[in-house]
């Protein structure tokens, strides 16, 4: 009855914090304080009672999913570079975020340097790396310096080195900072950029797991995926599995922007609908305006229109209804907000951002933004929306990596839901008001 009513109140409440467990409660570069709230607990655990297999298993048992995009289980993952026969073996931490509106990486990093590290150091323990890169983008200075005073404090420790907590384990880890490409989160464009190559994604298989950073099986995980680890450890599998759905097991962090009332960082459980995150933890639409959409997934994936809010955040029901989970952002639409604007904004971005390899992805995306410019600017044709969509196919089915296979979600999304709003703009009017140069109506 006394239940606390206050705009923080609200925002946490229906939040379950594992990624960002003791949020708010622990200075971020403390080492004892982390230390005083269970932190490298798991990493003891593991090291001094579990096997690589059993940490494996353990893994498996949770469902964990790979929080980077795909959604691609970890045990899977782990297992292969485990078994990959060779004397050296890698880890890679990746945040190299790039979306636009995404800030999980950054905030995880920031906020829990140790215990991303920790993630890192028992994951390599299952696999058999002895080395691990944390790729960071340079933009992110203040993850930056965390991480790398997390890592001094570490070595100190005797929990990064030579025989980690006495036991026969030796691991350590550099911070390698990238130049803010976003193709370079691609994890083979990732690891030629470590190895001082152009960040180019290569065909795949041989996949990093048997044919890695120089050439060694390597391990790639997400940053949110890692700072999991130590939880699912340290509780036990059950415990994480029991929240989420069938399929889709644990929380997820999302970047909450765009309209809203209250946006930041958020943890959810996987389940929750996109209806409970505006309204009950984002608070509604700012301003008084009516919810028109979520941009979920950033470029990579799609729009959901308002109409469909009880959609839940799963990556099942995602890809059902042409979205993706992607990495984390979760940018809330308006009245106001133009959807030919909105995928043309995103487009631009990864039509931007194609390393050039693939045709498709370096002419379609190019074609489609100039189809995209012809209709904003009230050119535009009804044909066009057939050739617009038939590019986009096209450039799904015809690029090699994720950034040209989903660059044209946004485009696909707002052209299944919002295809009303593209007819008015060829028809001259602009139902947003956006287009400042096109006719407006209510
Ligand atoms: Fe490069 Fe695009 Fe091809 Fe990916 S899909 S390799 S970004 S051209």
């Amino acid at each position: 009855a006394n239940e606390e009513k206050t705009p923080i109140a609200e925002f946490l409440k229906g939040q379950v914090n594992i990624a960002t467990e003791f949020r708010g409660l622990i200075k971020p570069s403390d080492f004892d304080e982390y230390k005083s709230k269970a932190g490298f607990s798991a990493l003891k655990k593991c090291l001094k009672e579990l096997t690589p297999d059993q940490i494996i298993d353990e893994i498996e048992a949770s469902g964990l999913k790979g929080r980077g995009g795909a959604g691609f289980p970890s045990a899977i993952k782990w297992s292969l570079v485990q078994k990959a026969q060779a004397d050296k073996k890698y880890i890679i931490c990746n945040g190299d975020e790039g979306d636009p509106g995404a800030f999980m990486d950054r905030m995880l990093l920031e906020s829990y340097p140790f215990r991303v590290i920790e993630g890192i150091i028992i994951a390599a323990y299952a696999v058999g790396a002895s080395e691990g890169r944390l790729y960071i983008r340079a933009e992110y200075p203040l993850a930056v310096e965390r991480i790398r005073e997390g890592i001094k404090i570490c070595r100190e420790k005797g929990i990064l080195g030579e025989n980690i907590l006495s036991t026969t384990f030796s691991f350590d880890m550099e911070i390698f900072e990238g130049a803010g490409a976003f193709v370079c989160g691609e994890e083979t464009a990732l690891i030629a950029s470590i190895e001082g190559k152009r960040g180019i994604p290569q065909l795949r298989p041989p996949y990093p797991a048997e044919k890695g950073l120089w050439s060694h099986p390597t391990l790639i995980n997400n940053t949110e995926t890692l700072s999991l680890v130590p939880w699912i450890l340290r509780n036990g599998s059950a415990k994480f599995s029991e929240i989420g759905t069938e399929k889709s097991k644990g929380t997820k962090v999302f970047a909450l922007a765009g309209k809203i009332k209250r946006g930041g960082l958020i943890e959810v459980p996987m389940g929750i609908s996109i209806r409970q995150i505006v309204e009950e933890i984002g608070g509604g639409i700012a301003g008084g305006k009516a919810f028109k959409a979520v941009q979920i997934g950033g470029p990579s994936g799609g729009c959901i229109p308002a109409s469909m809010a009880d959609t839940t955040i799963d990556f099942d029901s995602l890809k059902e209804v042409g979205a993706m989970m992607g990495s984390g952002g979760l940018i809330v639409l308006d009245e106001s907000d133009c959807m030919v604007d909105i995928a043309h904004y995103f487009l631009s971005f990864t039509q931007d951002e194609s390393c050039g390899r693939c045709t498709f992805c370096r002419i379609g995306t190019r074609r489609m933004l100039e189809i995209l410019e012809k209709i904003k600017a009230g050119k535009g044709k009804l044909e066009d929306l057939d050739l617009l969509e038939k590019l986009a196919i096209n450039t799904k089915k015809g690029s090699i990596c994720g950034l040209g296979q989903t660059a044209p979600n946004p485009v696909l999304s707002t052209l299944k839901y919002f295809r009303h709003e593209y007819e008015a703009h060829i028809n001259g009017t602009c139902p947003s008001g956006k287009c400042e140069h096109l006719i407006t109506y209510e």
